[in-house]
């Protein structure tokens, strides 16, 4: 029996009713196999230029939607904002795209922007433009500057401060590139930089230097691509290779399976990674035909950059669930951000809402010293205190690695609270999560003996 389910909106019927089958009560993603073959006619050919903004073509009318399942919020959002959007437009990956919110005009008239914003968007130029999907703007608030996502993606006076340690490259990327886009650090794996473009620009990024400028400095192009296919070719020490840039899965779908084709053709290669933030921003992108062209590249593993439990919305249950299905495992990433998600309760509801949706919490990362990112960065006890916060008292799925990678190149280096007492005689002298005090029998070994166990808050036990 079809079950009607009412839209209540002003728009004519675009928003108003929606027939829905028993199979269409699963999400897409459980055997929807009617609608497998939604047809996505917009192909973008390998002439395009990665980094470049793609070129897109008027969407043509199609007779079955992709059907996305949308959130409250977000669909009054959308009826107020996009009133002459369809549900097929607002389910298409690349409508959303091209209607990325880029200029004062189409900021002003989704948010109130304060002064101090103002200022800071009319001073901008260069790289990491300001650009939002319309899907992302609809979870942040209108009014509120210091609404959490919102002050990660418009920018305020303090982006153009520069303190002491700061730099524009502060991982020393550039430095380690073996071909312009290939950054070779480590012996067994590269970071393939595919392409200068993102969905959305986060004011905190670390690639700051090189997003969202196609005319800039840094550019990405299928020549480009190609020498560092050639290098990858040419080191068979190379065992790993991390897709990144900007965002790999802004790419469209033939350019991104040509690439991905041809590092899987590799034989060295045993392994792939896409780094991404599209399943959170732009969730529609995670469509049948992209899972397809994915499963194909097994072993492939995917890390999703998640900053707050804001962000796991309907869609972003249902991108997650369309990767988790095609059997990519999930990693999260997430940037440790002053005022936005520095505190351990925010981080939990975020590390649950993870493991819910079968994205494992991966690493957090304090916040690299980019320039102007001072408003961004905490203390580092920040990071420690929530590691704490959530080892042994939650999951220990969710807790992830805290690590601070290394200005000048040095890598990721974990940061931990520390468990470790000291030293009695024979006995390594811990502390759990509630303080309390335990001893480890360890003959012949002096973990600990460089310390004098000390009298600490919580139960001895023996
Ligand atoms: S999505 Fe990633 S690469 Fe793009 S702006 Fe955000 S942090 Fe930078």
């Amino acid at each position: 029996m079809a079950i009607v389910a009412r839209r209540h909106c002003g728009h004519g019927d675009k928003w108003q009713m929606k027939i829905l089958s028993p199979e269409s009560a699963e999400p897409p993603s459980r055997g929807d196999a009617a609608h497998t073959n939604i047809p996505f006619q917009i192909e973008i050919s390998l002439s395009t230029a990665p980094g470049m903004p793609l070129p897109l073509e008027p969407l043509p009318r199609v007779a079955h939607a992709p059907r996305f399942p949308i959130g409250a919020q977000t669909r009054a959002f959308a009826r107020k904002y996009f009133a002459d959007a369809t549900p097929v437009e607002w389910d298409d990956w690349r409508w959303q795209f091209r209607k990325r919110i880029r200029t004062m005009a189409e900021l002003e008239r989704l948010f109130v922007l304060s002064d101090d914003e103002r200022e800071a968007i009319l001073r901008h130029k260069g790289s990491l433009p300001v650009g939002i999907t319309p899907y992302y703007a609809s979870l942040m608030s209108r009014h509120d500057p210091d609404d959490p996502l919102r002050r990660t993606h418009i920018p305020v006076g303090t982006e153009y401060l520069k303190t002491p340690g700061e730099a524009d490259d502060p991982l020393g990327e550039d430095h380690d590139a073996a071909v312009p886009g290939l950054v070779h650090r480590y012996p067994d794996r590269v970071l393939f930089l595919v392409t200068g473009t993102c969905s959305t620009y986060c004011r905190y990024c670390t690639r700051s230097r090189m997003v969202g400028n196609a005319g800039g400095e840094y550019t990405f192009s299928k020549s480009q691509w190609e020498k560092a296919l050639a290098y990858i070719e040419a080191h068979t020490e190379i065992r790993d290779v991390l897709l990144s840039g900007g965002d790999p899965l802004t790419l469209a779908d033939e350019p991104l399976e040509y690439l991905l084709t041809r590092l899987r053709a590799i034989k060295h290669v045993e392994f792939l990674r896409i780094g991404t933030k599209v399943p959170v921003v732009l969730p529609m992108r995670i469509t049948k035909n992209l899972t397809r062209i994915l499963k194909k590249m097994h072993p492939l593993w995917m890390s999703i950059h998640f900053t707050h439990p804001t962000e796991l919305t309907k869609e972003v249950t249902e991108s997650t669930a369309r990767l988790a299905d095609a059997g990519i495992p999930l990693g999260s990433q997430t940037v440790l951000l002053k005022g936005i998600n520095d505190e351990v309760e925010t981080m939990k509801s975020l590390y649950h809402g993870l493991l819910m949706r079968r994205v494992k919490p991966y690493y957090l990362y304090q916040c690299d010293p980019i320039t102007g990112s001072s408003h961004f960065r905490t203390p580092v006890e920040k990071g420690l205190e929530i590691i704490e916060g959530l080892r042994g008292h939650t999951t220990g799925y969710a807790v992830p690695h805290y690590v601070i990678d290394a200005p000048g190149g040095g890598g990721k280096i974990p940061v931990v609270p520390d468990y470790l007492v000291g030293r009695d005689g024979e006995d390594v002298v811990l502390r759990n999560f509630e303080g309390n005090t335990y001893r480890y029998k360890d003959p012949g070994g002096t973990v600990g003996a460089d310390r004098q166990p000390k009298a600490r808050k919580g139960k001895a036990t023996v």
